[in-house]
Order: structure tokens, then C-alpha cells, then sequence
């Protein structure tokens, strides 16, 4: 194959492929040519002298996939530390549906900005947004900008009643979605897809839902993103208002199927169990959110044990104050072990739930997920030689110290499609120290708003 300057040749210390046979790989290279991973090779087999694009050495590091996250707010990173210690109802009443209210387009900004520079720095390279009521199209320009994958897509609430001023009719709901899909729907060389977003069952009517789904057929390829069953109050009122719980409830109008995803899932009836397997549903696990919030712990070994897809995701930053998907992988692997035992949930098998269990949830298992010729370079180097990890070197502490001992500033390096977005786990795509002072600006606008 004839050589460009696109071409780029990463040399770690190991490679974590989660392949077919998971293979842990030392001594090897990996090159890249126009963001696409085109060869996997012993380094010796390599011609640096002659090799004709960039040389990345990174031999005391290494390499996994771009973490994936399958549940994020972007909108409300600006909210962090500001509504601590509520439940889920309280939380959205009191906090966080008047601050969403009162975005304006620069508030919104740098409120994603300082998600997605956080999200990146720490690894993050795919995620599911789930938008705001207002100004989504700020959320659009500033993913397309960051180069971060994404499936995003417009807030959508046409009935309040825990905050009256925070809705809008469902026409122009179902409009303004419409027109956000025709305009953004695989944007980007399909960096950038849909992911029609109804808030939760109780600020969606049923039409609503219901012509959501419908929709849907228009932009193949696109995906249902909404919570369910996340908090016990909300269970109550849903099975109350509709005679049966909530993922039996959006089973009986046809909103399950292989394009779902469904944030949560805590507080399941044994049937709905088998309507997230029959169905084919993508659960989001965001155990830090469901911790802070009181929510309760979702059963995610019985969902893994009978088949359910489940991937992980940070939520908002008011309901766990922190993006990082190292938090999410060490309390997947932490929280279930005192209900299922010390066997379930380990290293590995959570490492997977935020690399290809991801991108299988977003039938994007051929394209991110893992390290193999032919996928996108979506790569992340870590820092796996410190003094607080296992001074152990066999394959299988490698899962170890990133599901146990690792946190964001293990990360050195990533790459979102073959390019460079950090330096020495900076994300060089923005100025950490302006977005701090334009957000605390911004900030104190929008509390003035309230
Ligand atoms: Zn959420």
C-alpha cells in the first residue's frame, strides 16, 4: 500500500485488542492510515527508517480502545455540584429542569465545551447525548467541532408537570426533531447520527412516544433514547398513570426494539426482564448516578446472565459530578458484588461493557469497540506503570489495574479517528483555563436567569 503523510505508526508498550480472542498483545505496532487501523504487527516487522508518516512511541503504555459512553447530558456539565444530595424528582423539580430552562446559546456552549473536553481527556471517544429542550443546535456545531463520535439528539418534553415552564407542545417537538435529523443524521462521514431523545415517561404523552418511534423510519440508522424505571417514586406514578410499569408500559406501544436505549432500568418487574432480552433493548448502566441520586442498583448481572445488552454511562455531571468512565467501570465492578458475590462483574468483563459492549449496543461493533484491522482508530494510551497499581505483569492484571486502580489521569493519549485530540492528557482541543473563567461567567449569568 503506497504511504502518505496520513500514514501514523503508534508503538506501545502493550495493546489491549478486545478482539474475538481478546488477545493482549506486547511488542507489537499499530498503523494508521487516514483513521482507519490498517495494519497490527510485531514492531520488528516494521521499517521505521523508511516509514513515510508520523512515529508515535509510546513503549511505556498502553493502547485500548476509545471508550464509549451510552448515556450523557452535555447540557448540564455546568450544573455540577449544584444539585447534590436530592432524589431524581426533587433533583429535576428543584435544580435541574429550571437550570436547563435558563440556557441561553453561550451557556449552553460552554457547558458542552467543558463536557466534551472533559470526556476526551479522559478517554471518552463515543457517547450518547441526550440534548436539551432549546438551542440543540449549539450541542450539533460543538460535536462536529470536537470530532468526538456521537449519536445526539434534541430533549424532548411536551407535558410538565414537575416544572411547568420547561416543556413545549408535541408538534413542535416532534418538528423541531424532525428537521435536527434531517440536518445532522449521519453528519460528519457519519461521525455524527440521531438519537431521537423523549426525556422520560413522565414528561412524554404517549403520542409523543409513539410518533417518536414512528419517525425513527425515516432516519435509518438512527436511535430511541430515553430513561426508564430509574427511580422508585417514578415507577409508582408511571404504573399508576398507565396500569403497568415502565418497560412494560413502552413495550405495549412499541417503542422496544434493537434501536433503544434505555437509561437505567433499576426497578423491573420480572416480565420487563424479558422484554429487554425478547426485544433487544440497550440498557445504559450509570451506577454513580444511581448512587448520588439513591436511585437504587440496577440487576446487571441478571441482565448480562440472560443475554441483555448493557454498556455504561456517566449521565449528567449534577448526578454523579464526573464524567470519567473509570469512575463507571470501578462501580460497575464494585456495586454488585455485595448482592451477587465477590465472582460477578469482573475486570474484564466491565472493560467490556465500556469498549465493545458499547459499540455492539450502538451497531457500531464493526466500526469501534476494539483494536482490529479495519476499524477506526479510535485509541486511547494509558499509564499503567505507577507505583499504585499491581507491579504485576501477567495479561490479566492489564483489566485489573484499569477497572481498579486507574482513574483519568492515567490517560496519556488519545486519538478520535487516527487524530491527536490530547497532550499528555490535556484535550488540546480547548483552553482548560478560558473555558474555567467563561464558564464561571456563564455560569453566573444563567443563576441570575433562574
Ligand atoms: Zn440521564
Amino acid at each position: 500500500m503506497k504511504k502518505t503523510k496520513t500514514n501514523k505508526l503508534i508503538i506501545p508498550k502493550s495493546i489491549v485488542t478486545v478482539d474475538a480472542q481478546e488477545r493482549i498483545l506486547f511488542n507489537h505496532a499499530i498503523e494508521i492510515d487516514n483513521g482507519i487501523i490498517n495494519r497490527i504487527a510485531p514492531v520488528a516487522e516494521f521499517n521505521l527508517d523508511t516509514f513515510y508518516g508520523e512515529i508515535f512511541r509510546y513503549e511505556n503504555f498502553t493502547l485500548v480502545p476509545g471508550f464509549i459512553q451510552t448515556h450523557i447530558h452535555l447540557c448540564q456539565t455546568l450544573f455540577r455540584g449544584l444539585a447534590d444530595d436530592l432524589e431524581l424528582l426533587d433533583w429535576l423539580q428543584k435544580k435541574i429542569f429550571p437550570f436547563e430552562n435558563s440556557h441561553n446559546k453561550e451557556s449552553l456552549r460552554i457547558s458542552v465545551q467543558l463536557g466534551l473536553n472533559e470526556l476526551i481527556a479522559g478517554g471518552t471517544t463515543t457517547i450518547v447525548d441526550m440534548g436539551t429542550l432549546r438551542h440543540q443546535e449549539v450541542i450539533f456545531e460543538e460535536l462536529i467541532k470536537s470530532g468526538i463520535r456521537a449519536y445526539a439528539g434534541k430533549c424532548m418534553i411536551d407535558v410538565n408537570d414537575l416544572y411547568p415552564e420547561f416543556f413545549e407542545s408535541k408538534e413542535e417537538g416532534i418538528e423541531s426533531s424532525y428537521q435536527f435529523a434531517k440536518e445532522f443524521h449521519n453528519k460528519t462521514n457519519g461521525k455524527i447520527k440521531y438519537a431521537f431523545a423523549p426525556r422520560f415517561v413522565l414528561s412524554c404523552t404517549e403520542k409523543l412516544l409513539i410518533e417518536t418511534k414512528e419517525m425513527m423510519k425515516d432516519f435509518p440508522g438512527s436511535f430511541f433514547h430515553t430513561h426508564a424505571s430509574e427511580n422508585k417514586k417514578e415507577f409508582e406514578v408511571v404504573k399508576q398513570m398507565h396500569g403497568k410499569p415502565n418497560v412494560e408500559y413502552f413495550d405495549s406501544i412499541g417503542i422496544l426494539d434493537d434501536r433503544t436505549v434505555l437509561a437505567h432500568c433499576i426497578h423491573l418487574e420480572t416480565e420487563e426482564y424479558k422484554s429487554l432480552k425478547k426485544r433487544n433493548v440497550r440498557v445504559s448502566h450509570c451506577p454513580s448516578s444511581n448512587l448520588k441520586l439513591g436511585s437504587g442498583i440496577a440487576n446487571i448481572p441478571y441482565m448480562l446472565k440472560n443475554g441483555i445488552s448493557v454498556s455504561l454511562g456517566a449521565d449528567g455531571a449534577p448526578c454523579n459530578n464526573s464524567l470519567s468512565i473509570f469512575k463507571e467501570m470501578h462501580l460497575a465492578a464494585m456495586i454488585h458484588k455485595p448482592i451477587h458475590g465477590p465472582t460477578s462483574m469482573d475486570a474484564k468483563t466491565v472493560f467490556k461493557l465500556a469498549t465493545i459492549d458499547g459499540a455492539r449496543a450502538l451497531h457500531m461493533q464493526n466500526e469501534i469497540g476494539s483494536i482490529e484491522v479495519g476499524k477506526k482508530a479510535d485509541l486511547v494510551l494509558l499509564n499503567l506503570e505507577k507505583s499504585d497499581q499491581t507491579l504485576h505483569g501477567n495479561e490479566d492484571s492489564i483489566y485489573s489495574k484499569i477497572v481498579y486502580s486507574s482513574n483519568k489521569d492515567c490517560v496519556k493519549n488519545v486519538f478520535i479517528n487516527g487524530e491527536l485530540v490530547t497532550a499528555d492528557g490535556i484535550c488540546t482541543l480547548y483552553d482548560e483555563q478560558k473555558l474555567m473563567s467563561d464558564g464561571k461567567e456563564e455560569l453566573r449569568k444563567l443563576i441570575g436567569r433562574v
